[in-house]
């Protein structure tokens, strides 16, 4: 069975990310996305609050599974049994950045290979640094993000 995990800090998941989950998950047989957090960082939304809205966001894809987790990603694969990380891509910027990870992961833990997906141009500029941003100016993030995050943000 091919186990994919898809880390990232999701604080907040943008639509950017949901599209990468859908067409990894058209791939392998089951992704996980994996929020890595600091415990010694404070990050902008509580990890809890970012699983829920992931879950939220990801309800109708069966093989999808949301967790988190602190420390080596690699360590995180070797436990979950898995040996593709996957990761996405949207400028030659992000490029440099995840060639630098991937080699570092790869010299790490010989058996992890990280599988790259392009986004879609329509997500391209789309980033959670970006909607923050917005948010902290009071704007409408309702075009970059999934309905659940769009939706607690109206509430909160
Ligand atoms: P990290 O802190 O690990 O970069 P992010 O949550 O920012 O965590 O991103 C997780 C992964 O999702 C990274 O591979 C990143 O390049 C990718 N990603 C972020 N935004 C988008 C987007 N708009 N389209 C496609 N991939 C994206």
């Amino acid at each position: 069975m091919s186990i994919a995990i898809f880390p990232g800090s999701f604080d907040p998941i943008t639509n950017g990310h949901l599209d990468i989950i859908k067409s990894g998950a058209e791939i392998f047989d089951k992704i996980i996305v994996a929020i890595s957090f600091n415990s010694k960082k404070k990050g902008f939304l509580p990890t809890e609050i970012r699983k829920k809205l992931i879950e939220e966001s990801v309800k109708d894809i069966p093989n999808v599974e949301v967790d988190f987790f602190e420390g080596l990603t690699v360590e995180y694969a070797q436990k979950k049994g898995a040996s593709i990380l996957l990761r996405g891509l949207r400028t030659s910027a992000d490029f440099e950045y995840e060639k630098e990870l991937s080699q570092t992961n790869s010299s790490l833990y010989q058996n992890i290979k990280t599988v790259f997906l392009i986004t879609k141009p329509e997500f391209s500029y789309i980033s959670s640094s970006g909607v923050r941003d917005v948010l902290l100016n009071n704007g409408d993030i309702s075009k970059f993000v999934p309905k659940p995050v769009s939706e607690y943000y109206k509430k909160h």
